[in-house]
Parts: C-alpha cells; structure tokens; sequence
C-alpha cells in the first residue's frame, strides 16, 4: 500500500472576489468563535490543563492525590497565643489516606500550639470535637484505588503515638495546678483552722497575715485555744484562761475570732 504524494496547494488569485460564507451546519457550530484572533494581537489563552478525570461511579476525587474514592470533609486546627488566636481550615474532599494524614497532623500540631490562650483552652476541644466528626466521614471510605494521579499521603502514626500528644497534659496539669492551690489555700487559711493546731504571723500586729502551721514548726507563733463563729467579737476569749491574743477575721458574710495562745 502507498501513500498518495501531497498535493501541492493550489495557487489562489489574490484579485478574486471574495466567496461570501456558505452557513452550512459546520460553519454555524463554530460561528460564535473569533474569525480573526490576530487582529487583537497574538495573545491565545491556553485551555485549561485537562484534569485526571476520576474514573465514573466514584464522586469526587482527592483534592490533594486525586486518587478516588473521596468525600467532603473539612480538618480544623487551632492556634493560640496568650492574645491571637489562628483558625486553621483544609477543606477535602479526601481520599481515606491523604483524610487520615490531614487529621493527624492538624491534631497534633493544635495539641501542643491549642491551649496558650484563656479562650483556646475552650475553642481547641470544640474544634477538635468537630474534627473527630469530619474524620469519622473519612474513616468509613475504602482504601484508595490503585493508579491515582497522584499517590495518596502516608497517614503515619495515630495521634496518641506522637510526641504532641504529651502537650495535652497541659490542660490537665493546669487544672491540678488550680486545684492544689485551691486545696493547699483552704489547709493553710485559719478560716479552715480548728483548736489546737498553730498559725504562724507572717504580717505584724496591725496588718497580721496569719496562715496555719504545724504546731513543731519554728515557725508556729500561736496556738489556736479557743476559736468563735460568727462574731469579730473577742471578748469571748476571756473564757479560754490560756488566750492572750486575739484575731479575728471579716470575709463578706463569713467572719470568726481566733482566740491565741503565744508560742514562745
Ligand atoms: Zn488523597
């Protein structure tokens, strides 16, 4: 079999009249495109790139691999800096891999960046109470299919095997923190004191600042002798023989007398 050679393009008479447009139905499919793109200078915007197309029946593929299936999702991340706060958004949809990877690391860094603020103390577990919602969509997908555009992100560690993690501590450990204050305060203020342990002044007599002592600590100034509810009156005092000093304490509508027996 040969190929016929090419015809040589026949010369055209450049004095001819022109032939007026013949409307065929091919010529009126492309009647709505420029004739003449040169007239308005050279400048041809380039087609878009052709996109992988996902192959049919899978829905949306990975925003980030391409790989199908895929579903909408949305991971959040927190930041919080004492006075600024950053939301952070990745919007899906994602492949169950690349889905996995996102949460995981956008969990982990609001782990250990999601607490340095009075308001990110509250806004970093709603966020990540909103996440575990998102990531439930991604975990119900089957594994991508094989041959994707791209290849889907390595998922790595579970969030409880990574070292951000340990950062989660720091809401706990500030909560034990206020609590031990809080119980440590109640055992050394003499409000809590009963008769027979011994405060210590660590004030003076007219501004005294008395806070409660174990009673072999040199510390120990006083020994509580008598102690009166409900009154800032000491004149009740004289009813404890031992009782030389006497203090008493006003607090909104809790108020009560220490009747004191000197130490040294
Ligand atoms: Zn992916």
């Amino acid at each position: 079999m040969t190929t016929p050679p090419v015809q040589p393009p026949v010369p055209q008479n450049p004095y001819a009249q022109p032939v007026p447009p013949q409307y065929t139905p091919h010529a009126a499919a492309h009647a709505g495109a420029p004739a003449y793109p040169q007239q308005y200078g050279q400048q041809q915007y380039a087609p878009p790139a052709p996109q992988p197309a996902p192959p049919m029946g899978y829905g949306p593929s990975c925003r980030l691999c391409g790989s199908v299936p895929a579903v909408e999702a949305t991971i959040r991340g927190h930041q919080g800096f004492i006075v600024v706060m950053r939301f952070l958004k990745l919007r899906g949809p994602f492949c169950r891999r690349c889905g996995i990877a996102a949460h995981r690391d956008m969990t982990a860094k609001s782990m250990w960046q999601g607490w340095w603020g009075i308001g990110s103390m509250i806004i970093n577990p709603i966020t990540m109470l909103i996440n575990l919602g998102q990531r439930s969509k991604i975990n119900r997908l089957p594994e991508p299919i094989p041959g994707g555009p791209g290849t889907p992100m390595d998922p790595g560690k579970p969030i409880f095997r990574r070292p951000a993690t340990l950062m989660l501590l720091v809401p706990v450990a500030a909560f034990a923190l206020f609590a031990t204050m809080i119980v440590v305060g109640a055992q050394s203020d003499p409000q809590y004191a009963s008769v027979g342990e011994c405060v210590h002044n660590s004030g003076s007599y007219s501004s005294p600042n008395m806070t409660v002592t174990d009673c072999s600590s040199s510390d120990a100034d006083y020994e509580i002798v008598g102690k009166l509810d409900d009154t800032t009156d000491d004149s009740g005092c004289k009813a404890f023989a031992r009782s030389t000093v006497s203090y008493y304490e006003e607090y909104g509508s809790s108020k009560y007398v220490l009747c004191l027996a000197s130490k040294s």
